[in-house]
């Protein structure tokens, strides 16, 4: 189906629980509006383990109170509450196993260099490699991203440094693009180096002011205490889930009655991940609240920037987001099929990427936003446990004041920024020809 337009076969059938009307389109899912028959044909697994339940369970509870809250006029303000001094608390406890480990080692190791033995020494070696493998680590930046810098995009960064402005933060000091249907910010090195990364299959099919919603949103991030965020309360978090790794049979149990080797492993890796798990879902429960909260403020941000409007319609643009990635996806396997993925020819259908994408997110018809709606609701908290769901994000915005756009663009202003990112567009739609999707 080239570029998903296509003339949609409506026609009218009686839905087989209530027998209501039923107006399907055959590119989208039939279901009934009036009693959600066939709303939502593939829940996804809930399984997951139980640390994953329980999670879900949580962020839901977090998520429904605060837009109680919210909806009741309270304030949504960032503050510094228990959980996040007992999170912060909790993570410096894990950084100093970490430095203990790592003084446990050296004083092996010495001890071992002064003459107590071969034993001591590997003793002191093998606490050191524990120590080195757990240490923090900050995340890491893709390096083949296209990049755009201050003096490459003079126009984008000044939207940027405007949104920021109203936002109440500083401005960022890159931005990447890359093929994810999302958008994010990060801080890394000493020097606290933001960077915001825009998803350009998301980035291009919005509408200008909800690209500033957006921006708002994502910036608002920075300004909001988000302890997550934080980098000494971040990094714990990563190494802790480094120590469940650790402690976690290879590959789950082996077909067949366990070995005597790996009975004694399990017994001896037990306690550790068990008491791992314990400190995992501790931190998860001191930190969700703060996360959530931290999702609601960055859309209140998002409004501020261009108008609570522009914030809300870029919520029901989420409810239908996931569709470009099977566009683009099918981008990719039609490219593959003819003739190659890196056949000449696919240059040009490279350049139309964005065109098709723009063309089908545009067609995608009001039942299908409501039916995901729907989904979302139901799913509540399956997929994302630190965003609250999308309608949820939606109500409390609909509950809030209703604020004007502080930032605009008008067209000259878009031509300008659309003009700058000419090469990130064309790079990224090539790899998605080249390469298809990441997983
Ligand atoms: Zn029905
Ligand atoms: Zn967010």
């Amino acid at each position: 189906m080239e570029g998903g337009v296509r003339a949609a076969a409506e026609d009218v059938q009686a839905c087989p629980e209530c027998g209501a009307g039923i107006k399907g389109d055959n590119r989208y899912v039939v279901w009934c509006a009036a009693c959600d028959w066939n709303v939502d044909p593939e829940p996804p697994d809930e399984d997951g383990d139980r640390l994953d339940r329980a999670r879900r369970v949580l962020a839901r509870r977090h998520g429904e109170r605060l837009l109680a809250e919210v909806t009741a006029g309270g304030e949504l303000r960032a503050h510094r509450d228990v959980s996040s001094v007992l999170a912060f608390g909790i993570a410096l406890a894990v950084h100093g196993v970490t430095l203990g480990l790592a003084c446990g080692g050296v004083w092996f190791l010495v001890r071992g260099w002064s003459g107590s033995g071969i034993g001591y020494g590997l003793i002191g070696l093998i606490l050191l490699l524990l120590a080195w493998s757990l240490r923090p680590r900050a995340g890491r930046l893709p390096d083949d991203d296209p990049v755009l810098h201050r003096q490459d995009a003079p126009e984008l960064y000044a939207l940027i440094d405007e949104v920021a402005r109203v936002v109440g933060t500083r401005t960022v000091d890159e931005v990447r693009f890359d093929a994810e249907v999302n958008a994010g910010v990060l801080s890394y090195g000493v020097r606290g180096r933001r960077v915001l990364t825009l998803g350009l299959p998301l980035w291009e099919t919005l509408t200008p002011q909800q690209q500033i919603a957006l921006l708002g949103h994502e910036l608002g991030h920075y300004g909001n205490g988000d302890t997550r965020r934080t980098l000494v309360v971040w990094t714990a978090h990563r190494t802790l889930t480094d120590w469940l790794y650790h402690f976690s049979p290879s590959d789950g149990p082996a077909p067949g009655p366990p070995s005597a080797d790996e009975i004694v492993a399990n017994v001896f890796y037990a306690v550790p991940r068990v008491l791992t798990r314990c400190v995992l879902s501790l931190f998860d429960h001191l930190t969700l609240r703060a996360s959530q909260r931290a999702e609601y403020l960055a859309d209140r941000a998002a409004a501020r920037a261009g108008s609570t409007e522009a914030a809300v319609s870029l919520m029901e643009h989420f409810f239908v987001a996931d569709t470009a990635t099977v566009v683009l996806r099918r981008e990719g396997a039609q490219a593959a099929f003819t003739g190659g993925r890196r056949a000449p020819g696919n240059e040009n259908r490279a350049e139309g990427v964005w065109d098709r994408l723009r063309a089908h997110m545009a067609s995608v018809p009001a039942h299908e936003y409501e039916r995901q709606r729907r989904v979302g609701v139901r799913r509540r908290h399956s997929v994302d446990s630190t965003h609250p769901p999308t309608d949820l994000r939606r109500q409390s915005l609909l509950a809030g004041p209703s604020v004007p756009a502080a930032v605009v663009a008008d067209d000259a202003r878009q031509g300008r920024i659309a003009a700058e990112l000419a090469g990130a567009r064309a790079e990224v739609a090539r790899r998605i020809i080249r390469d298809g999707l990441d997983d």
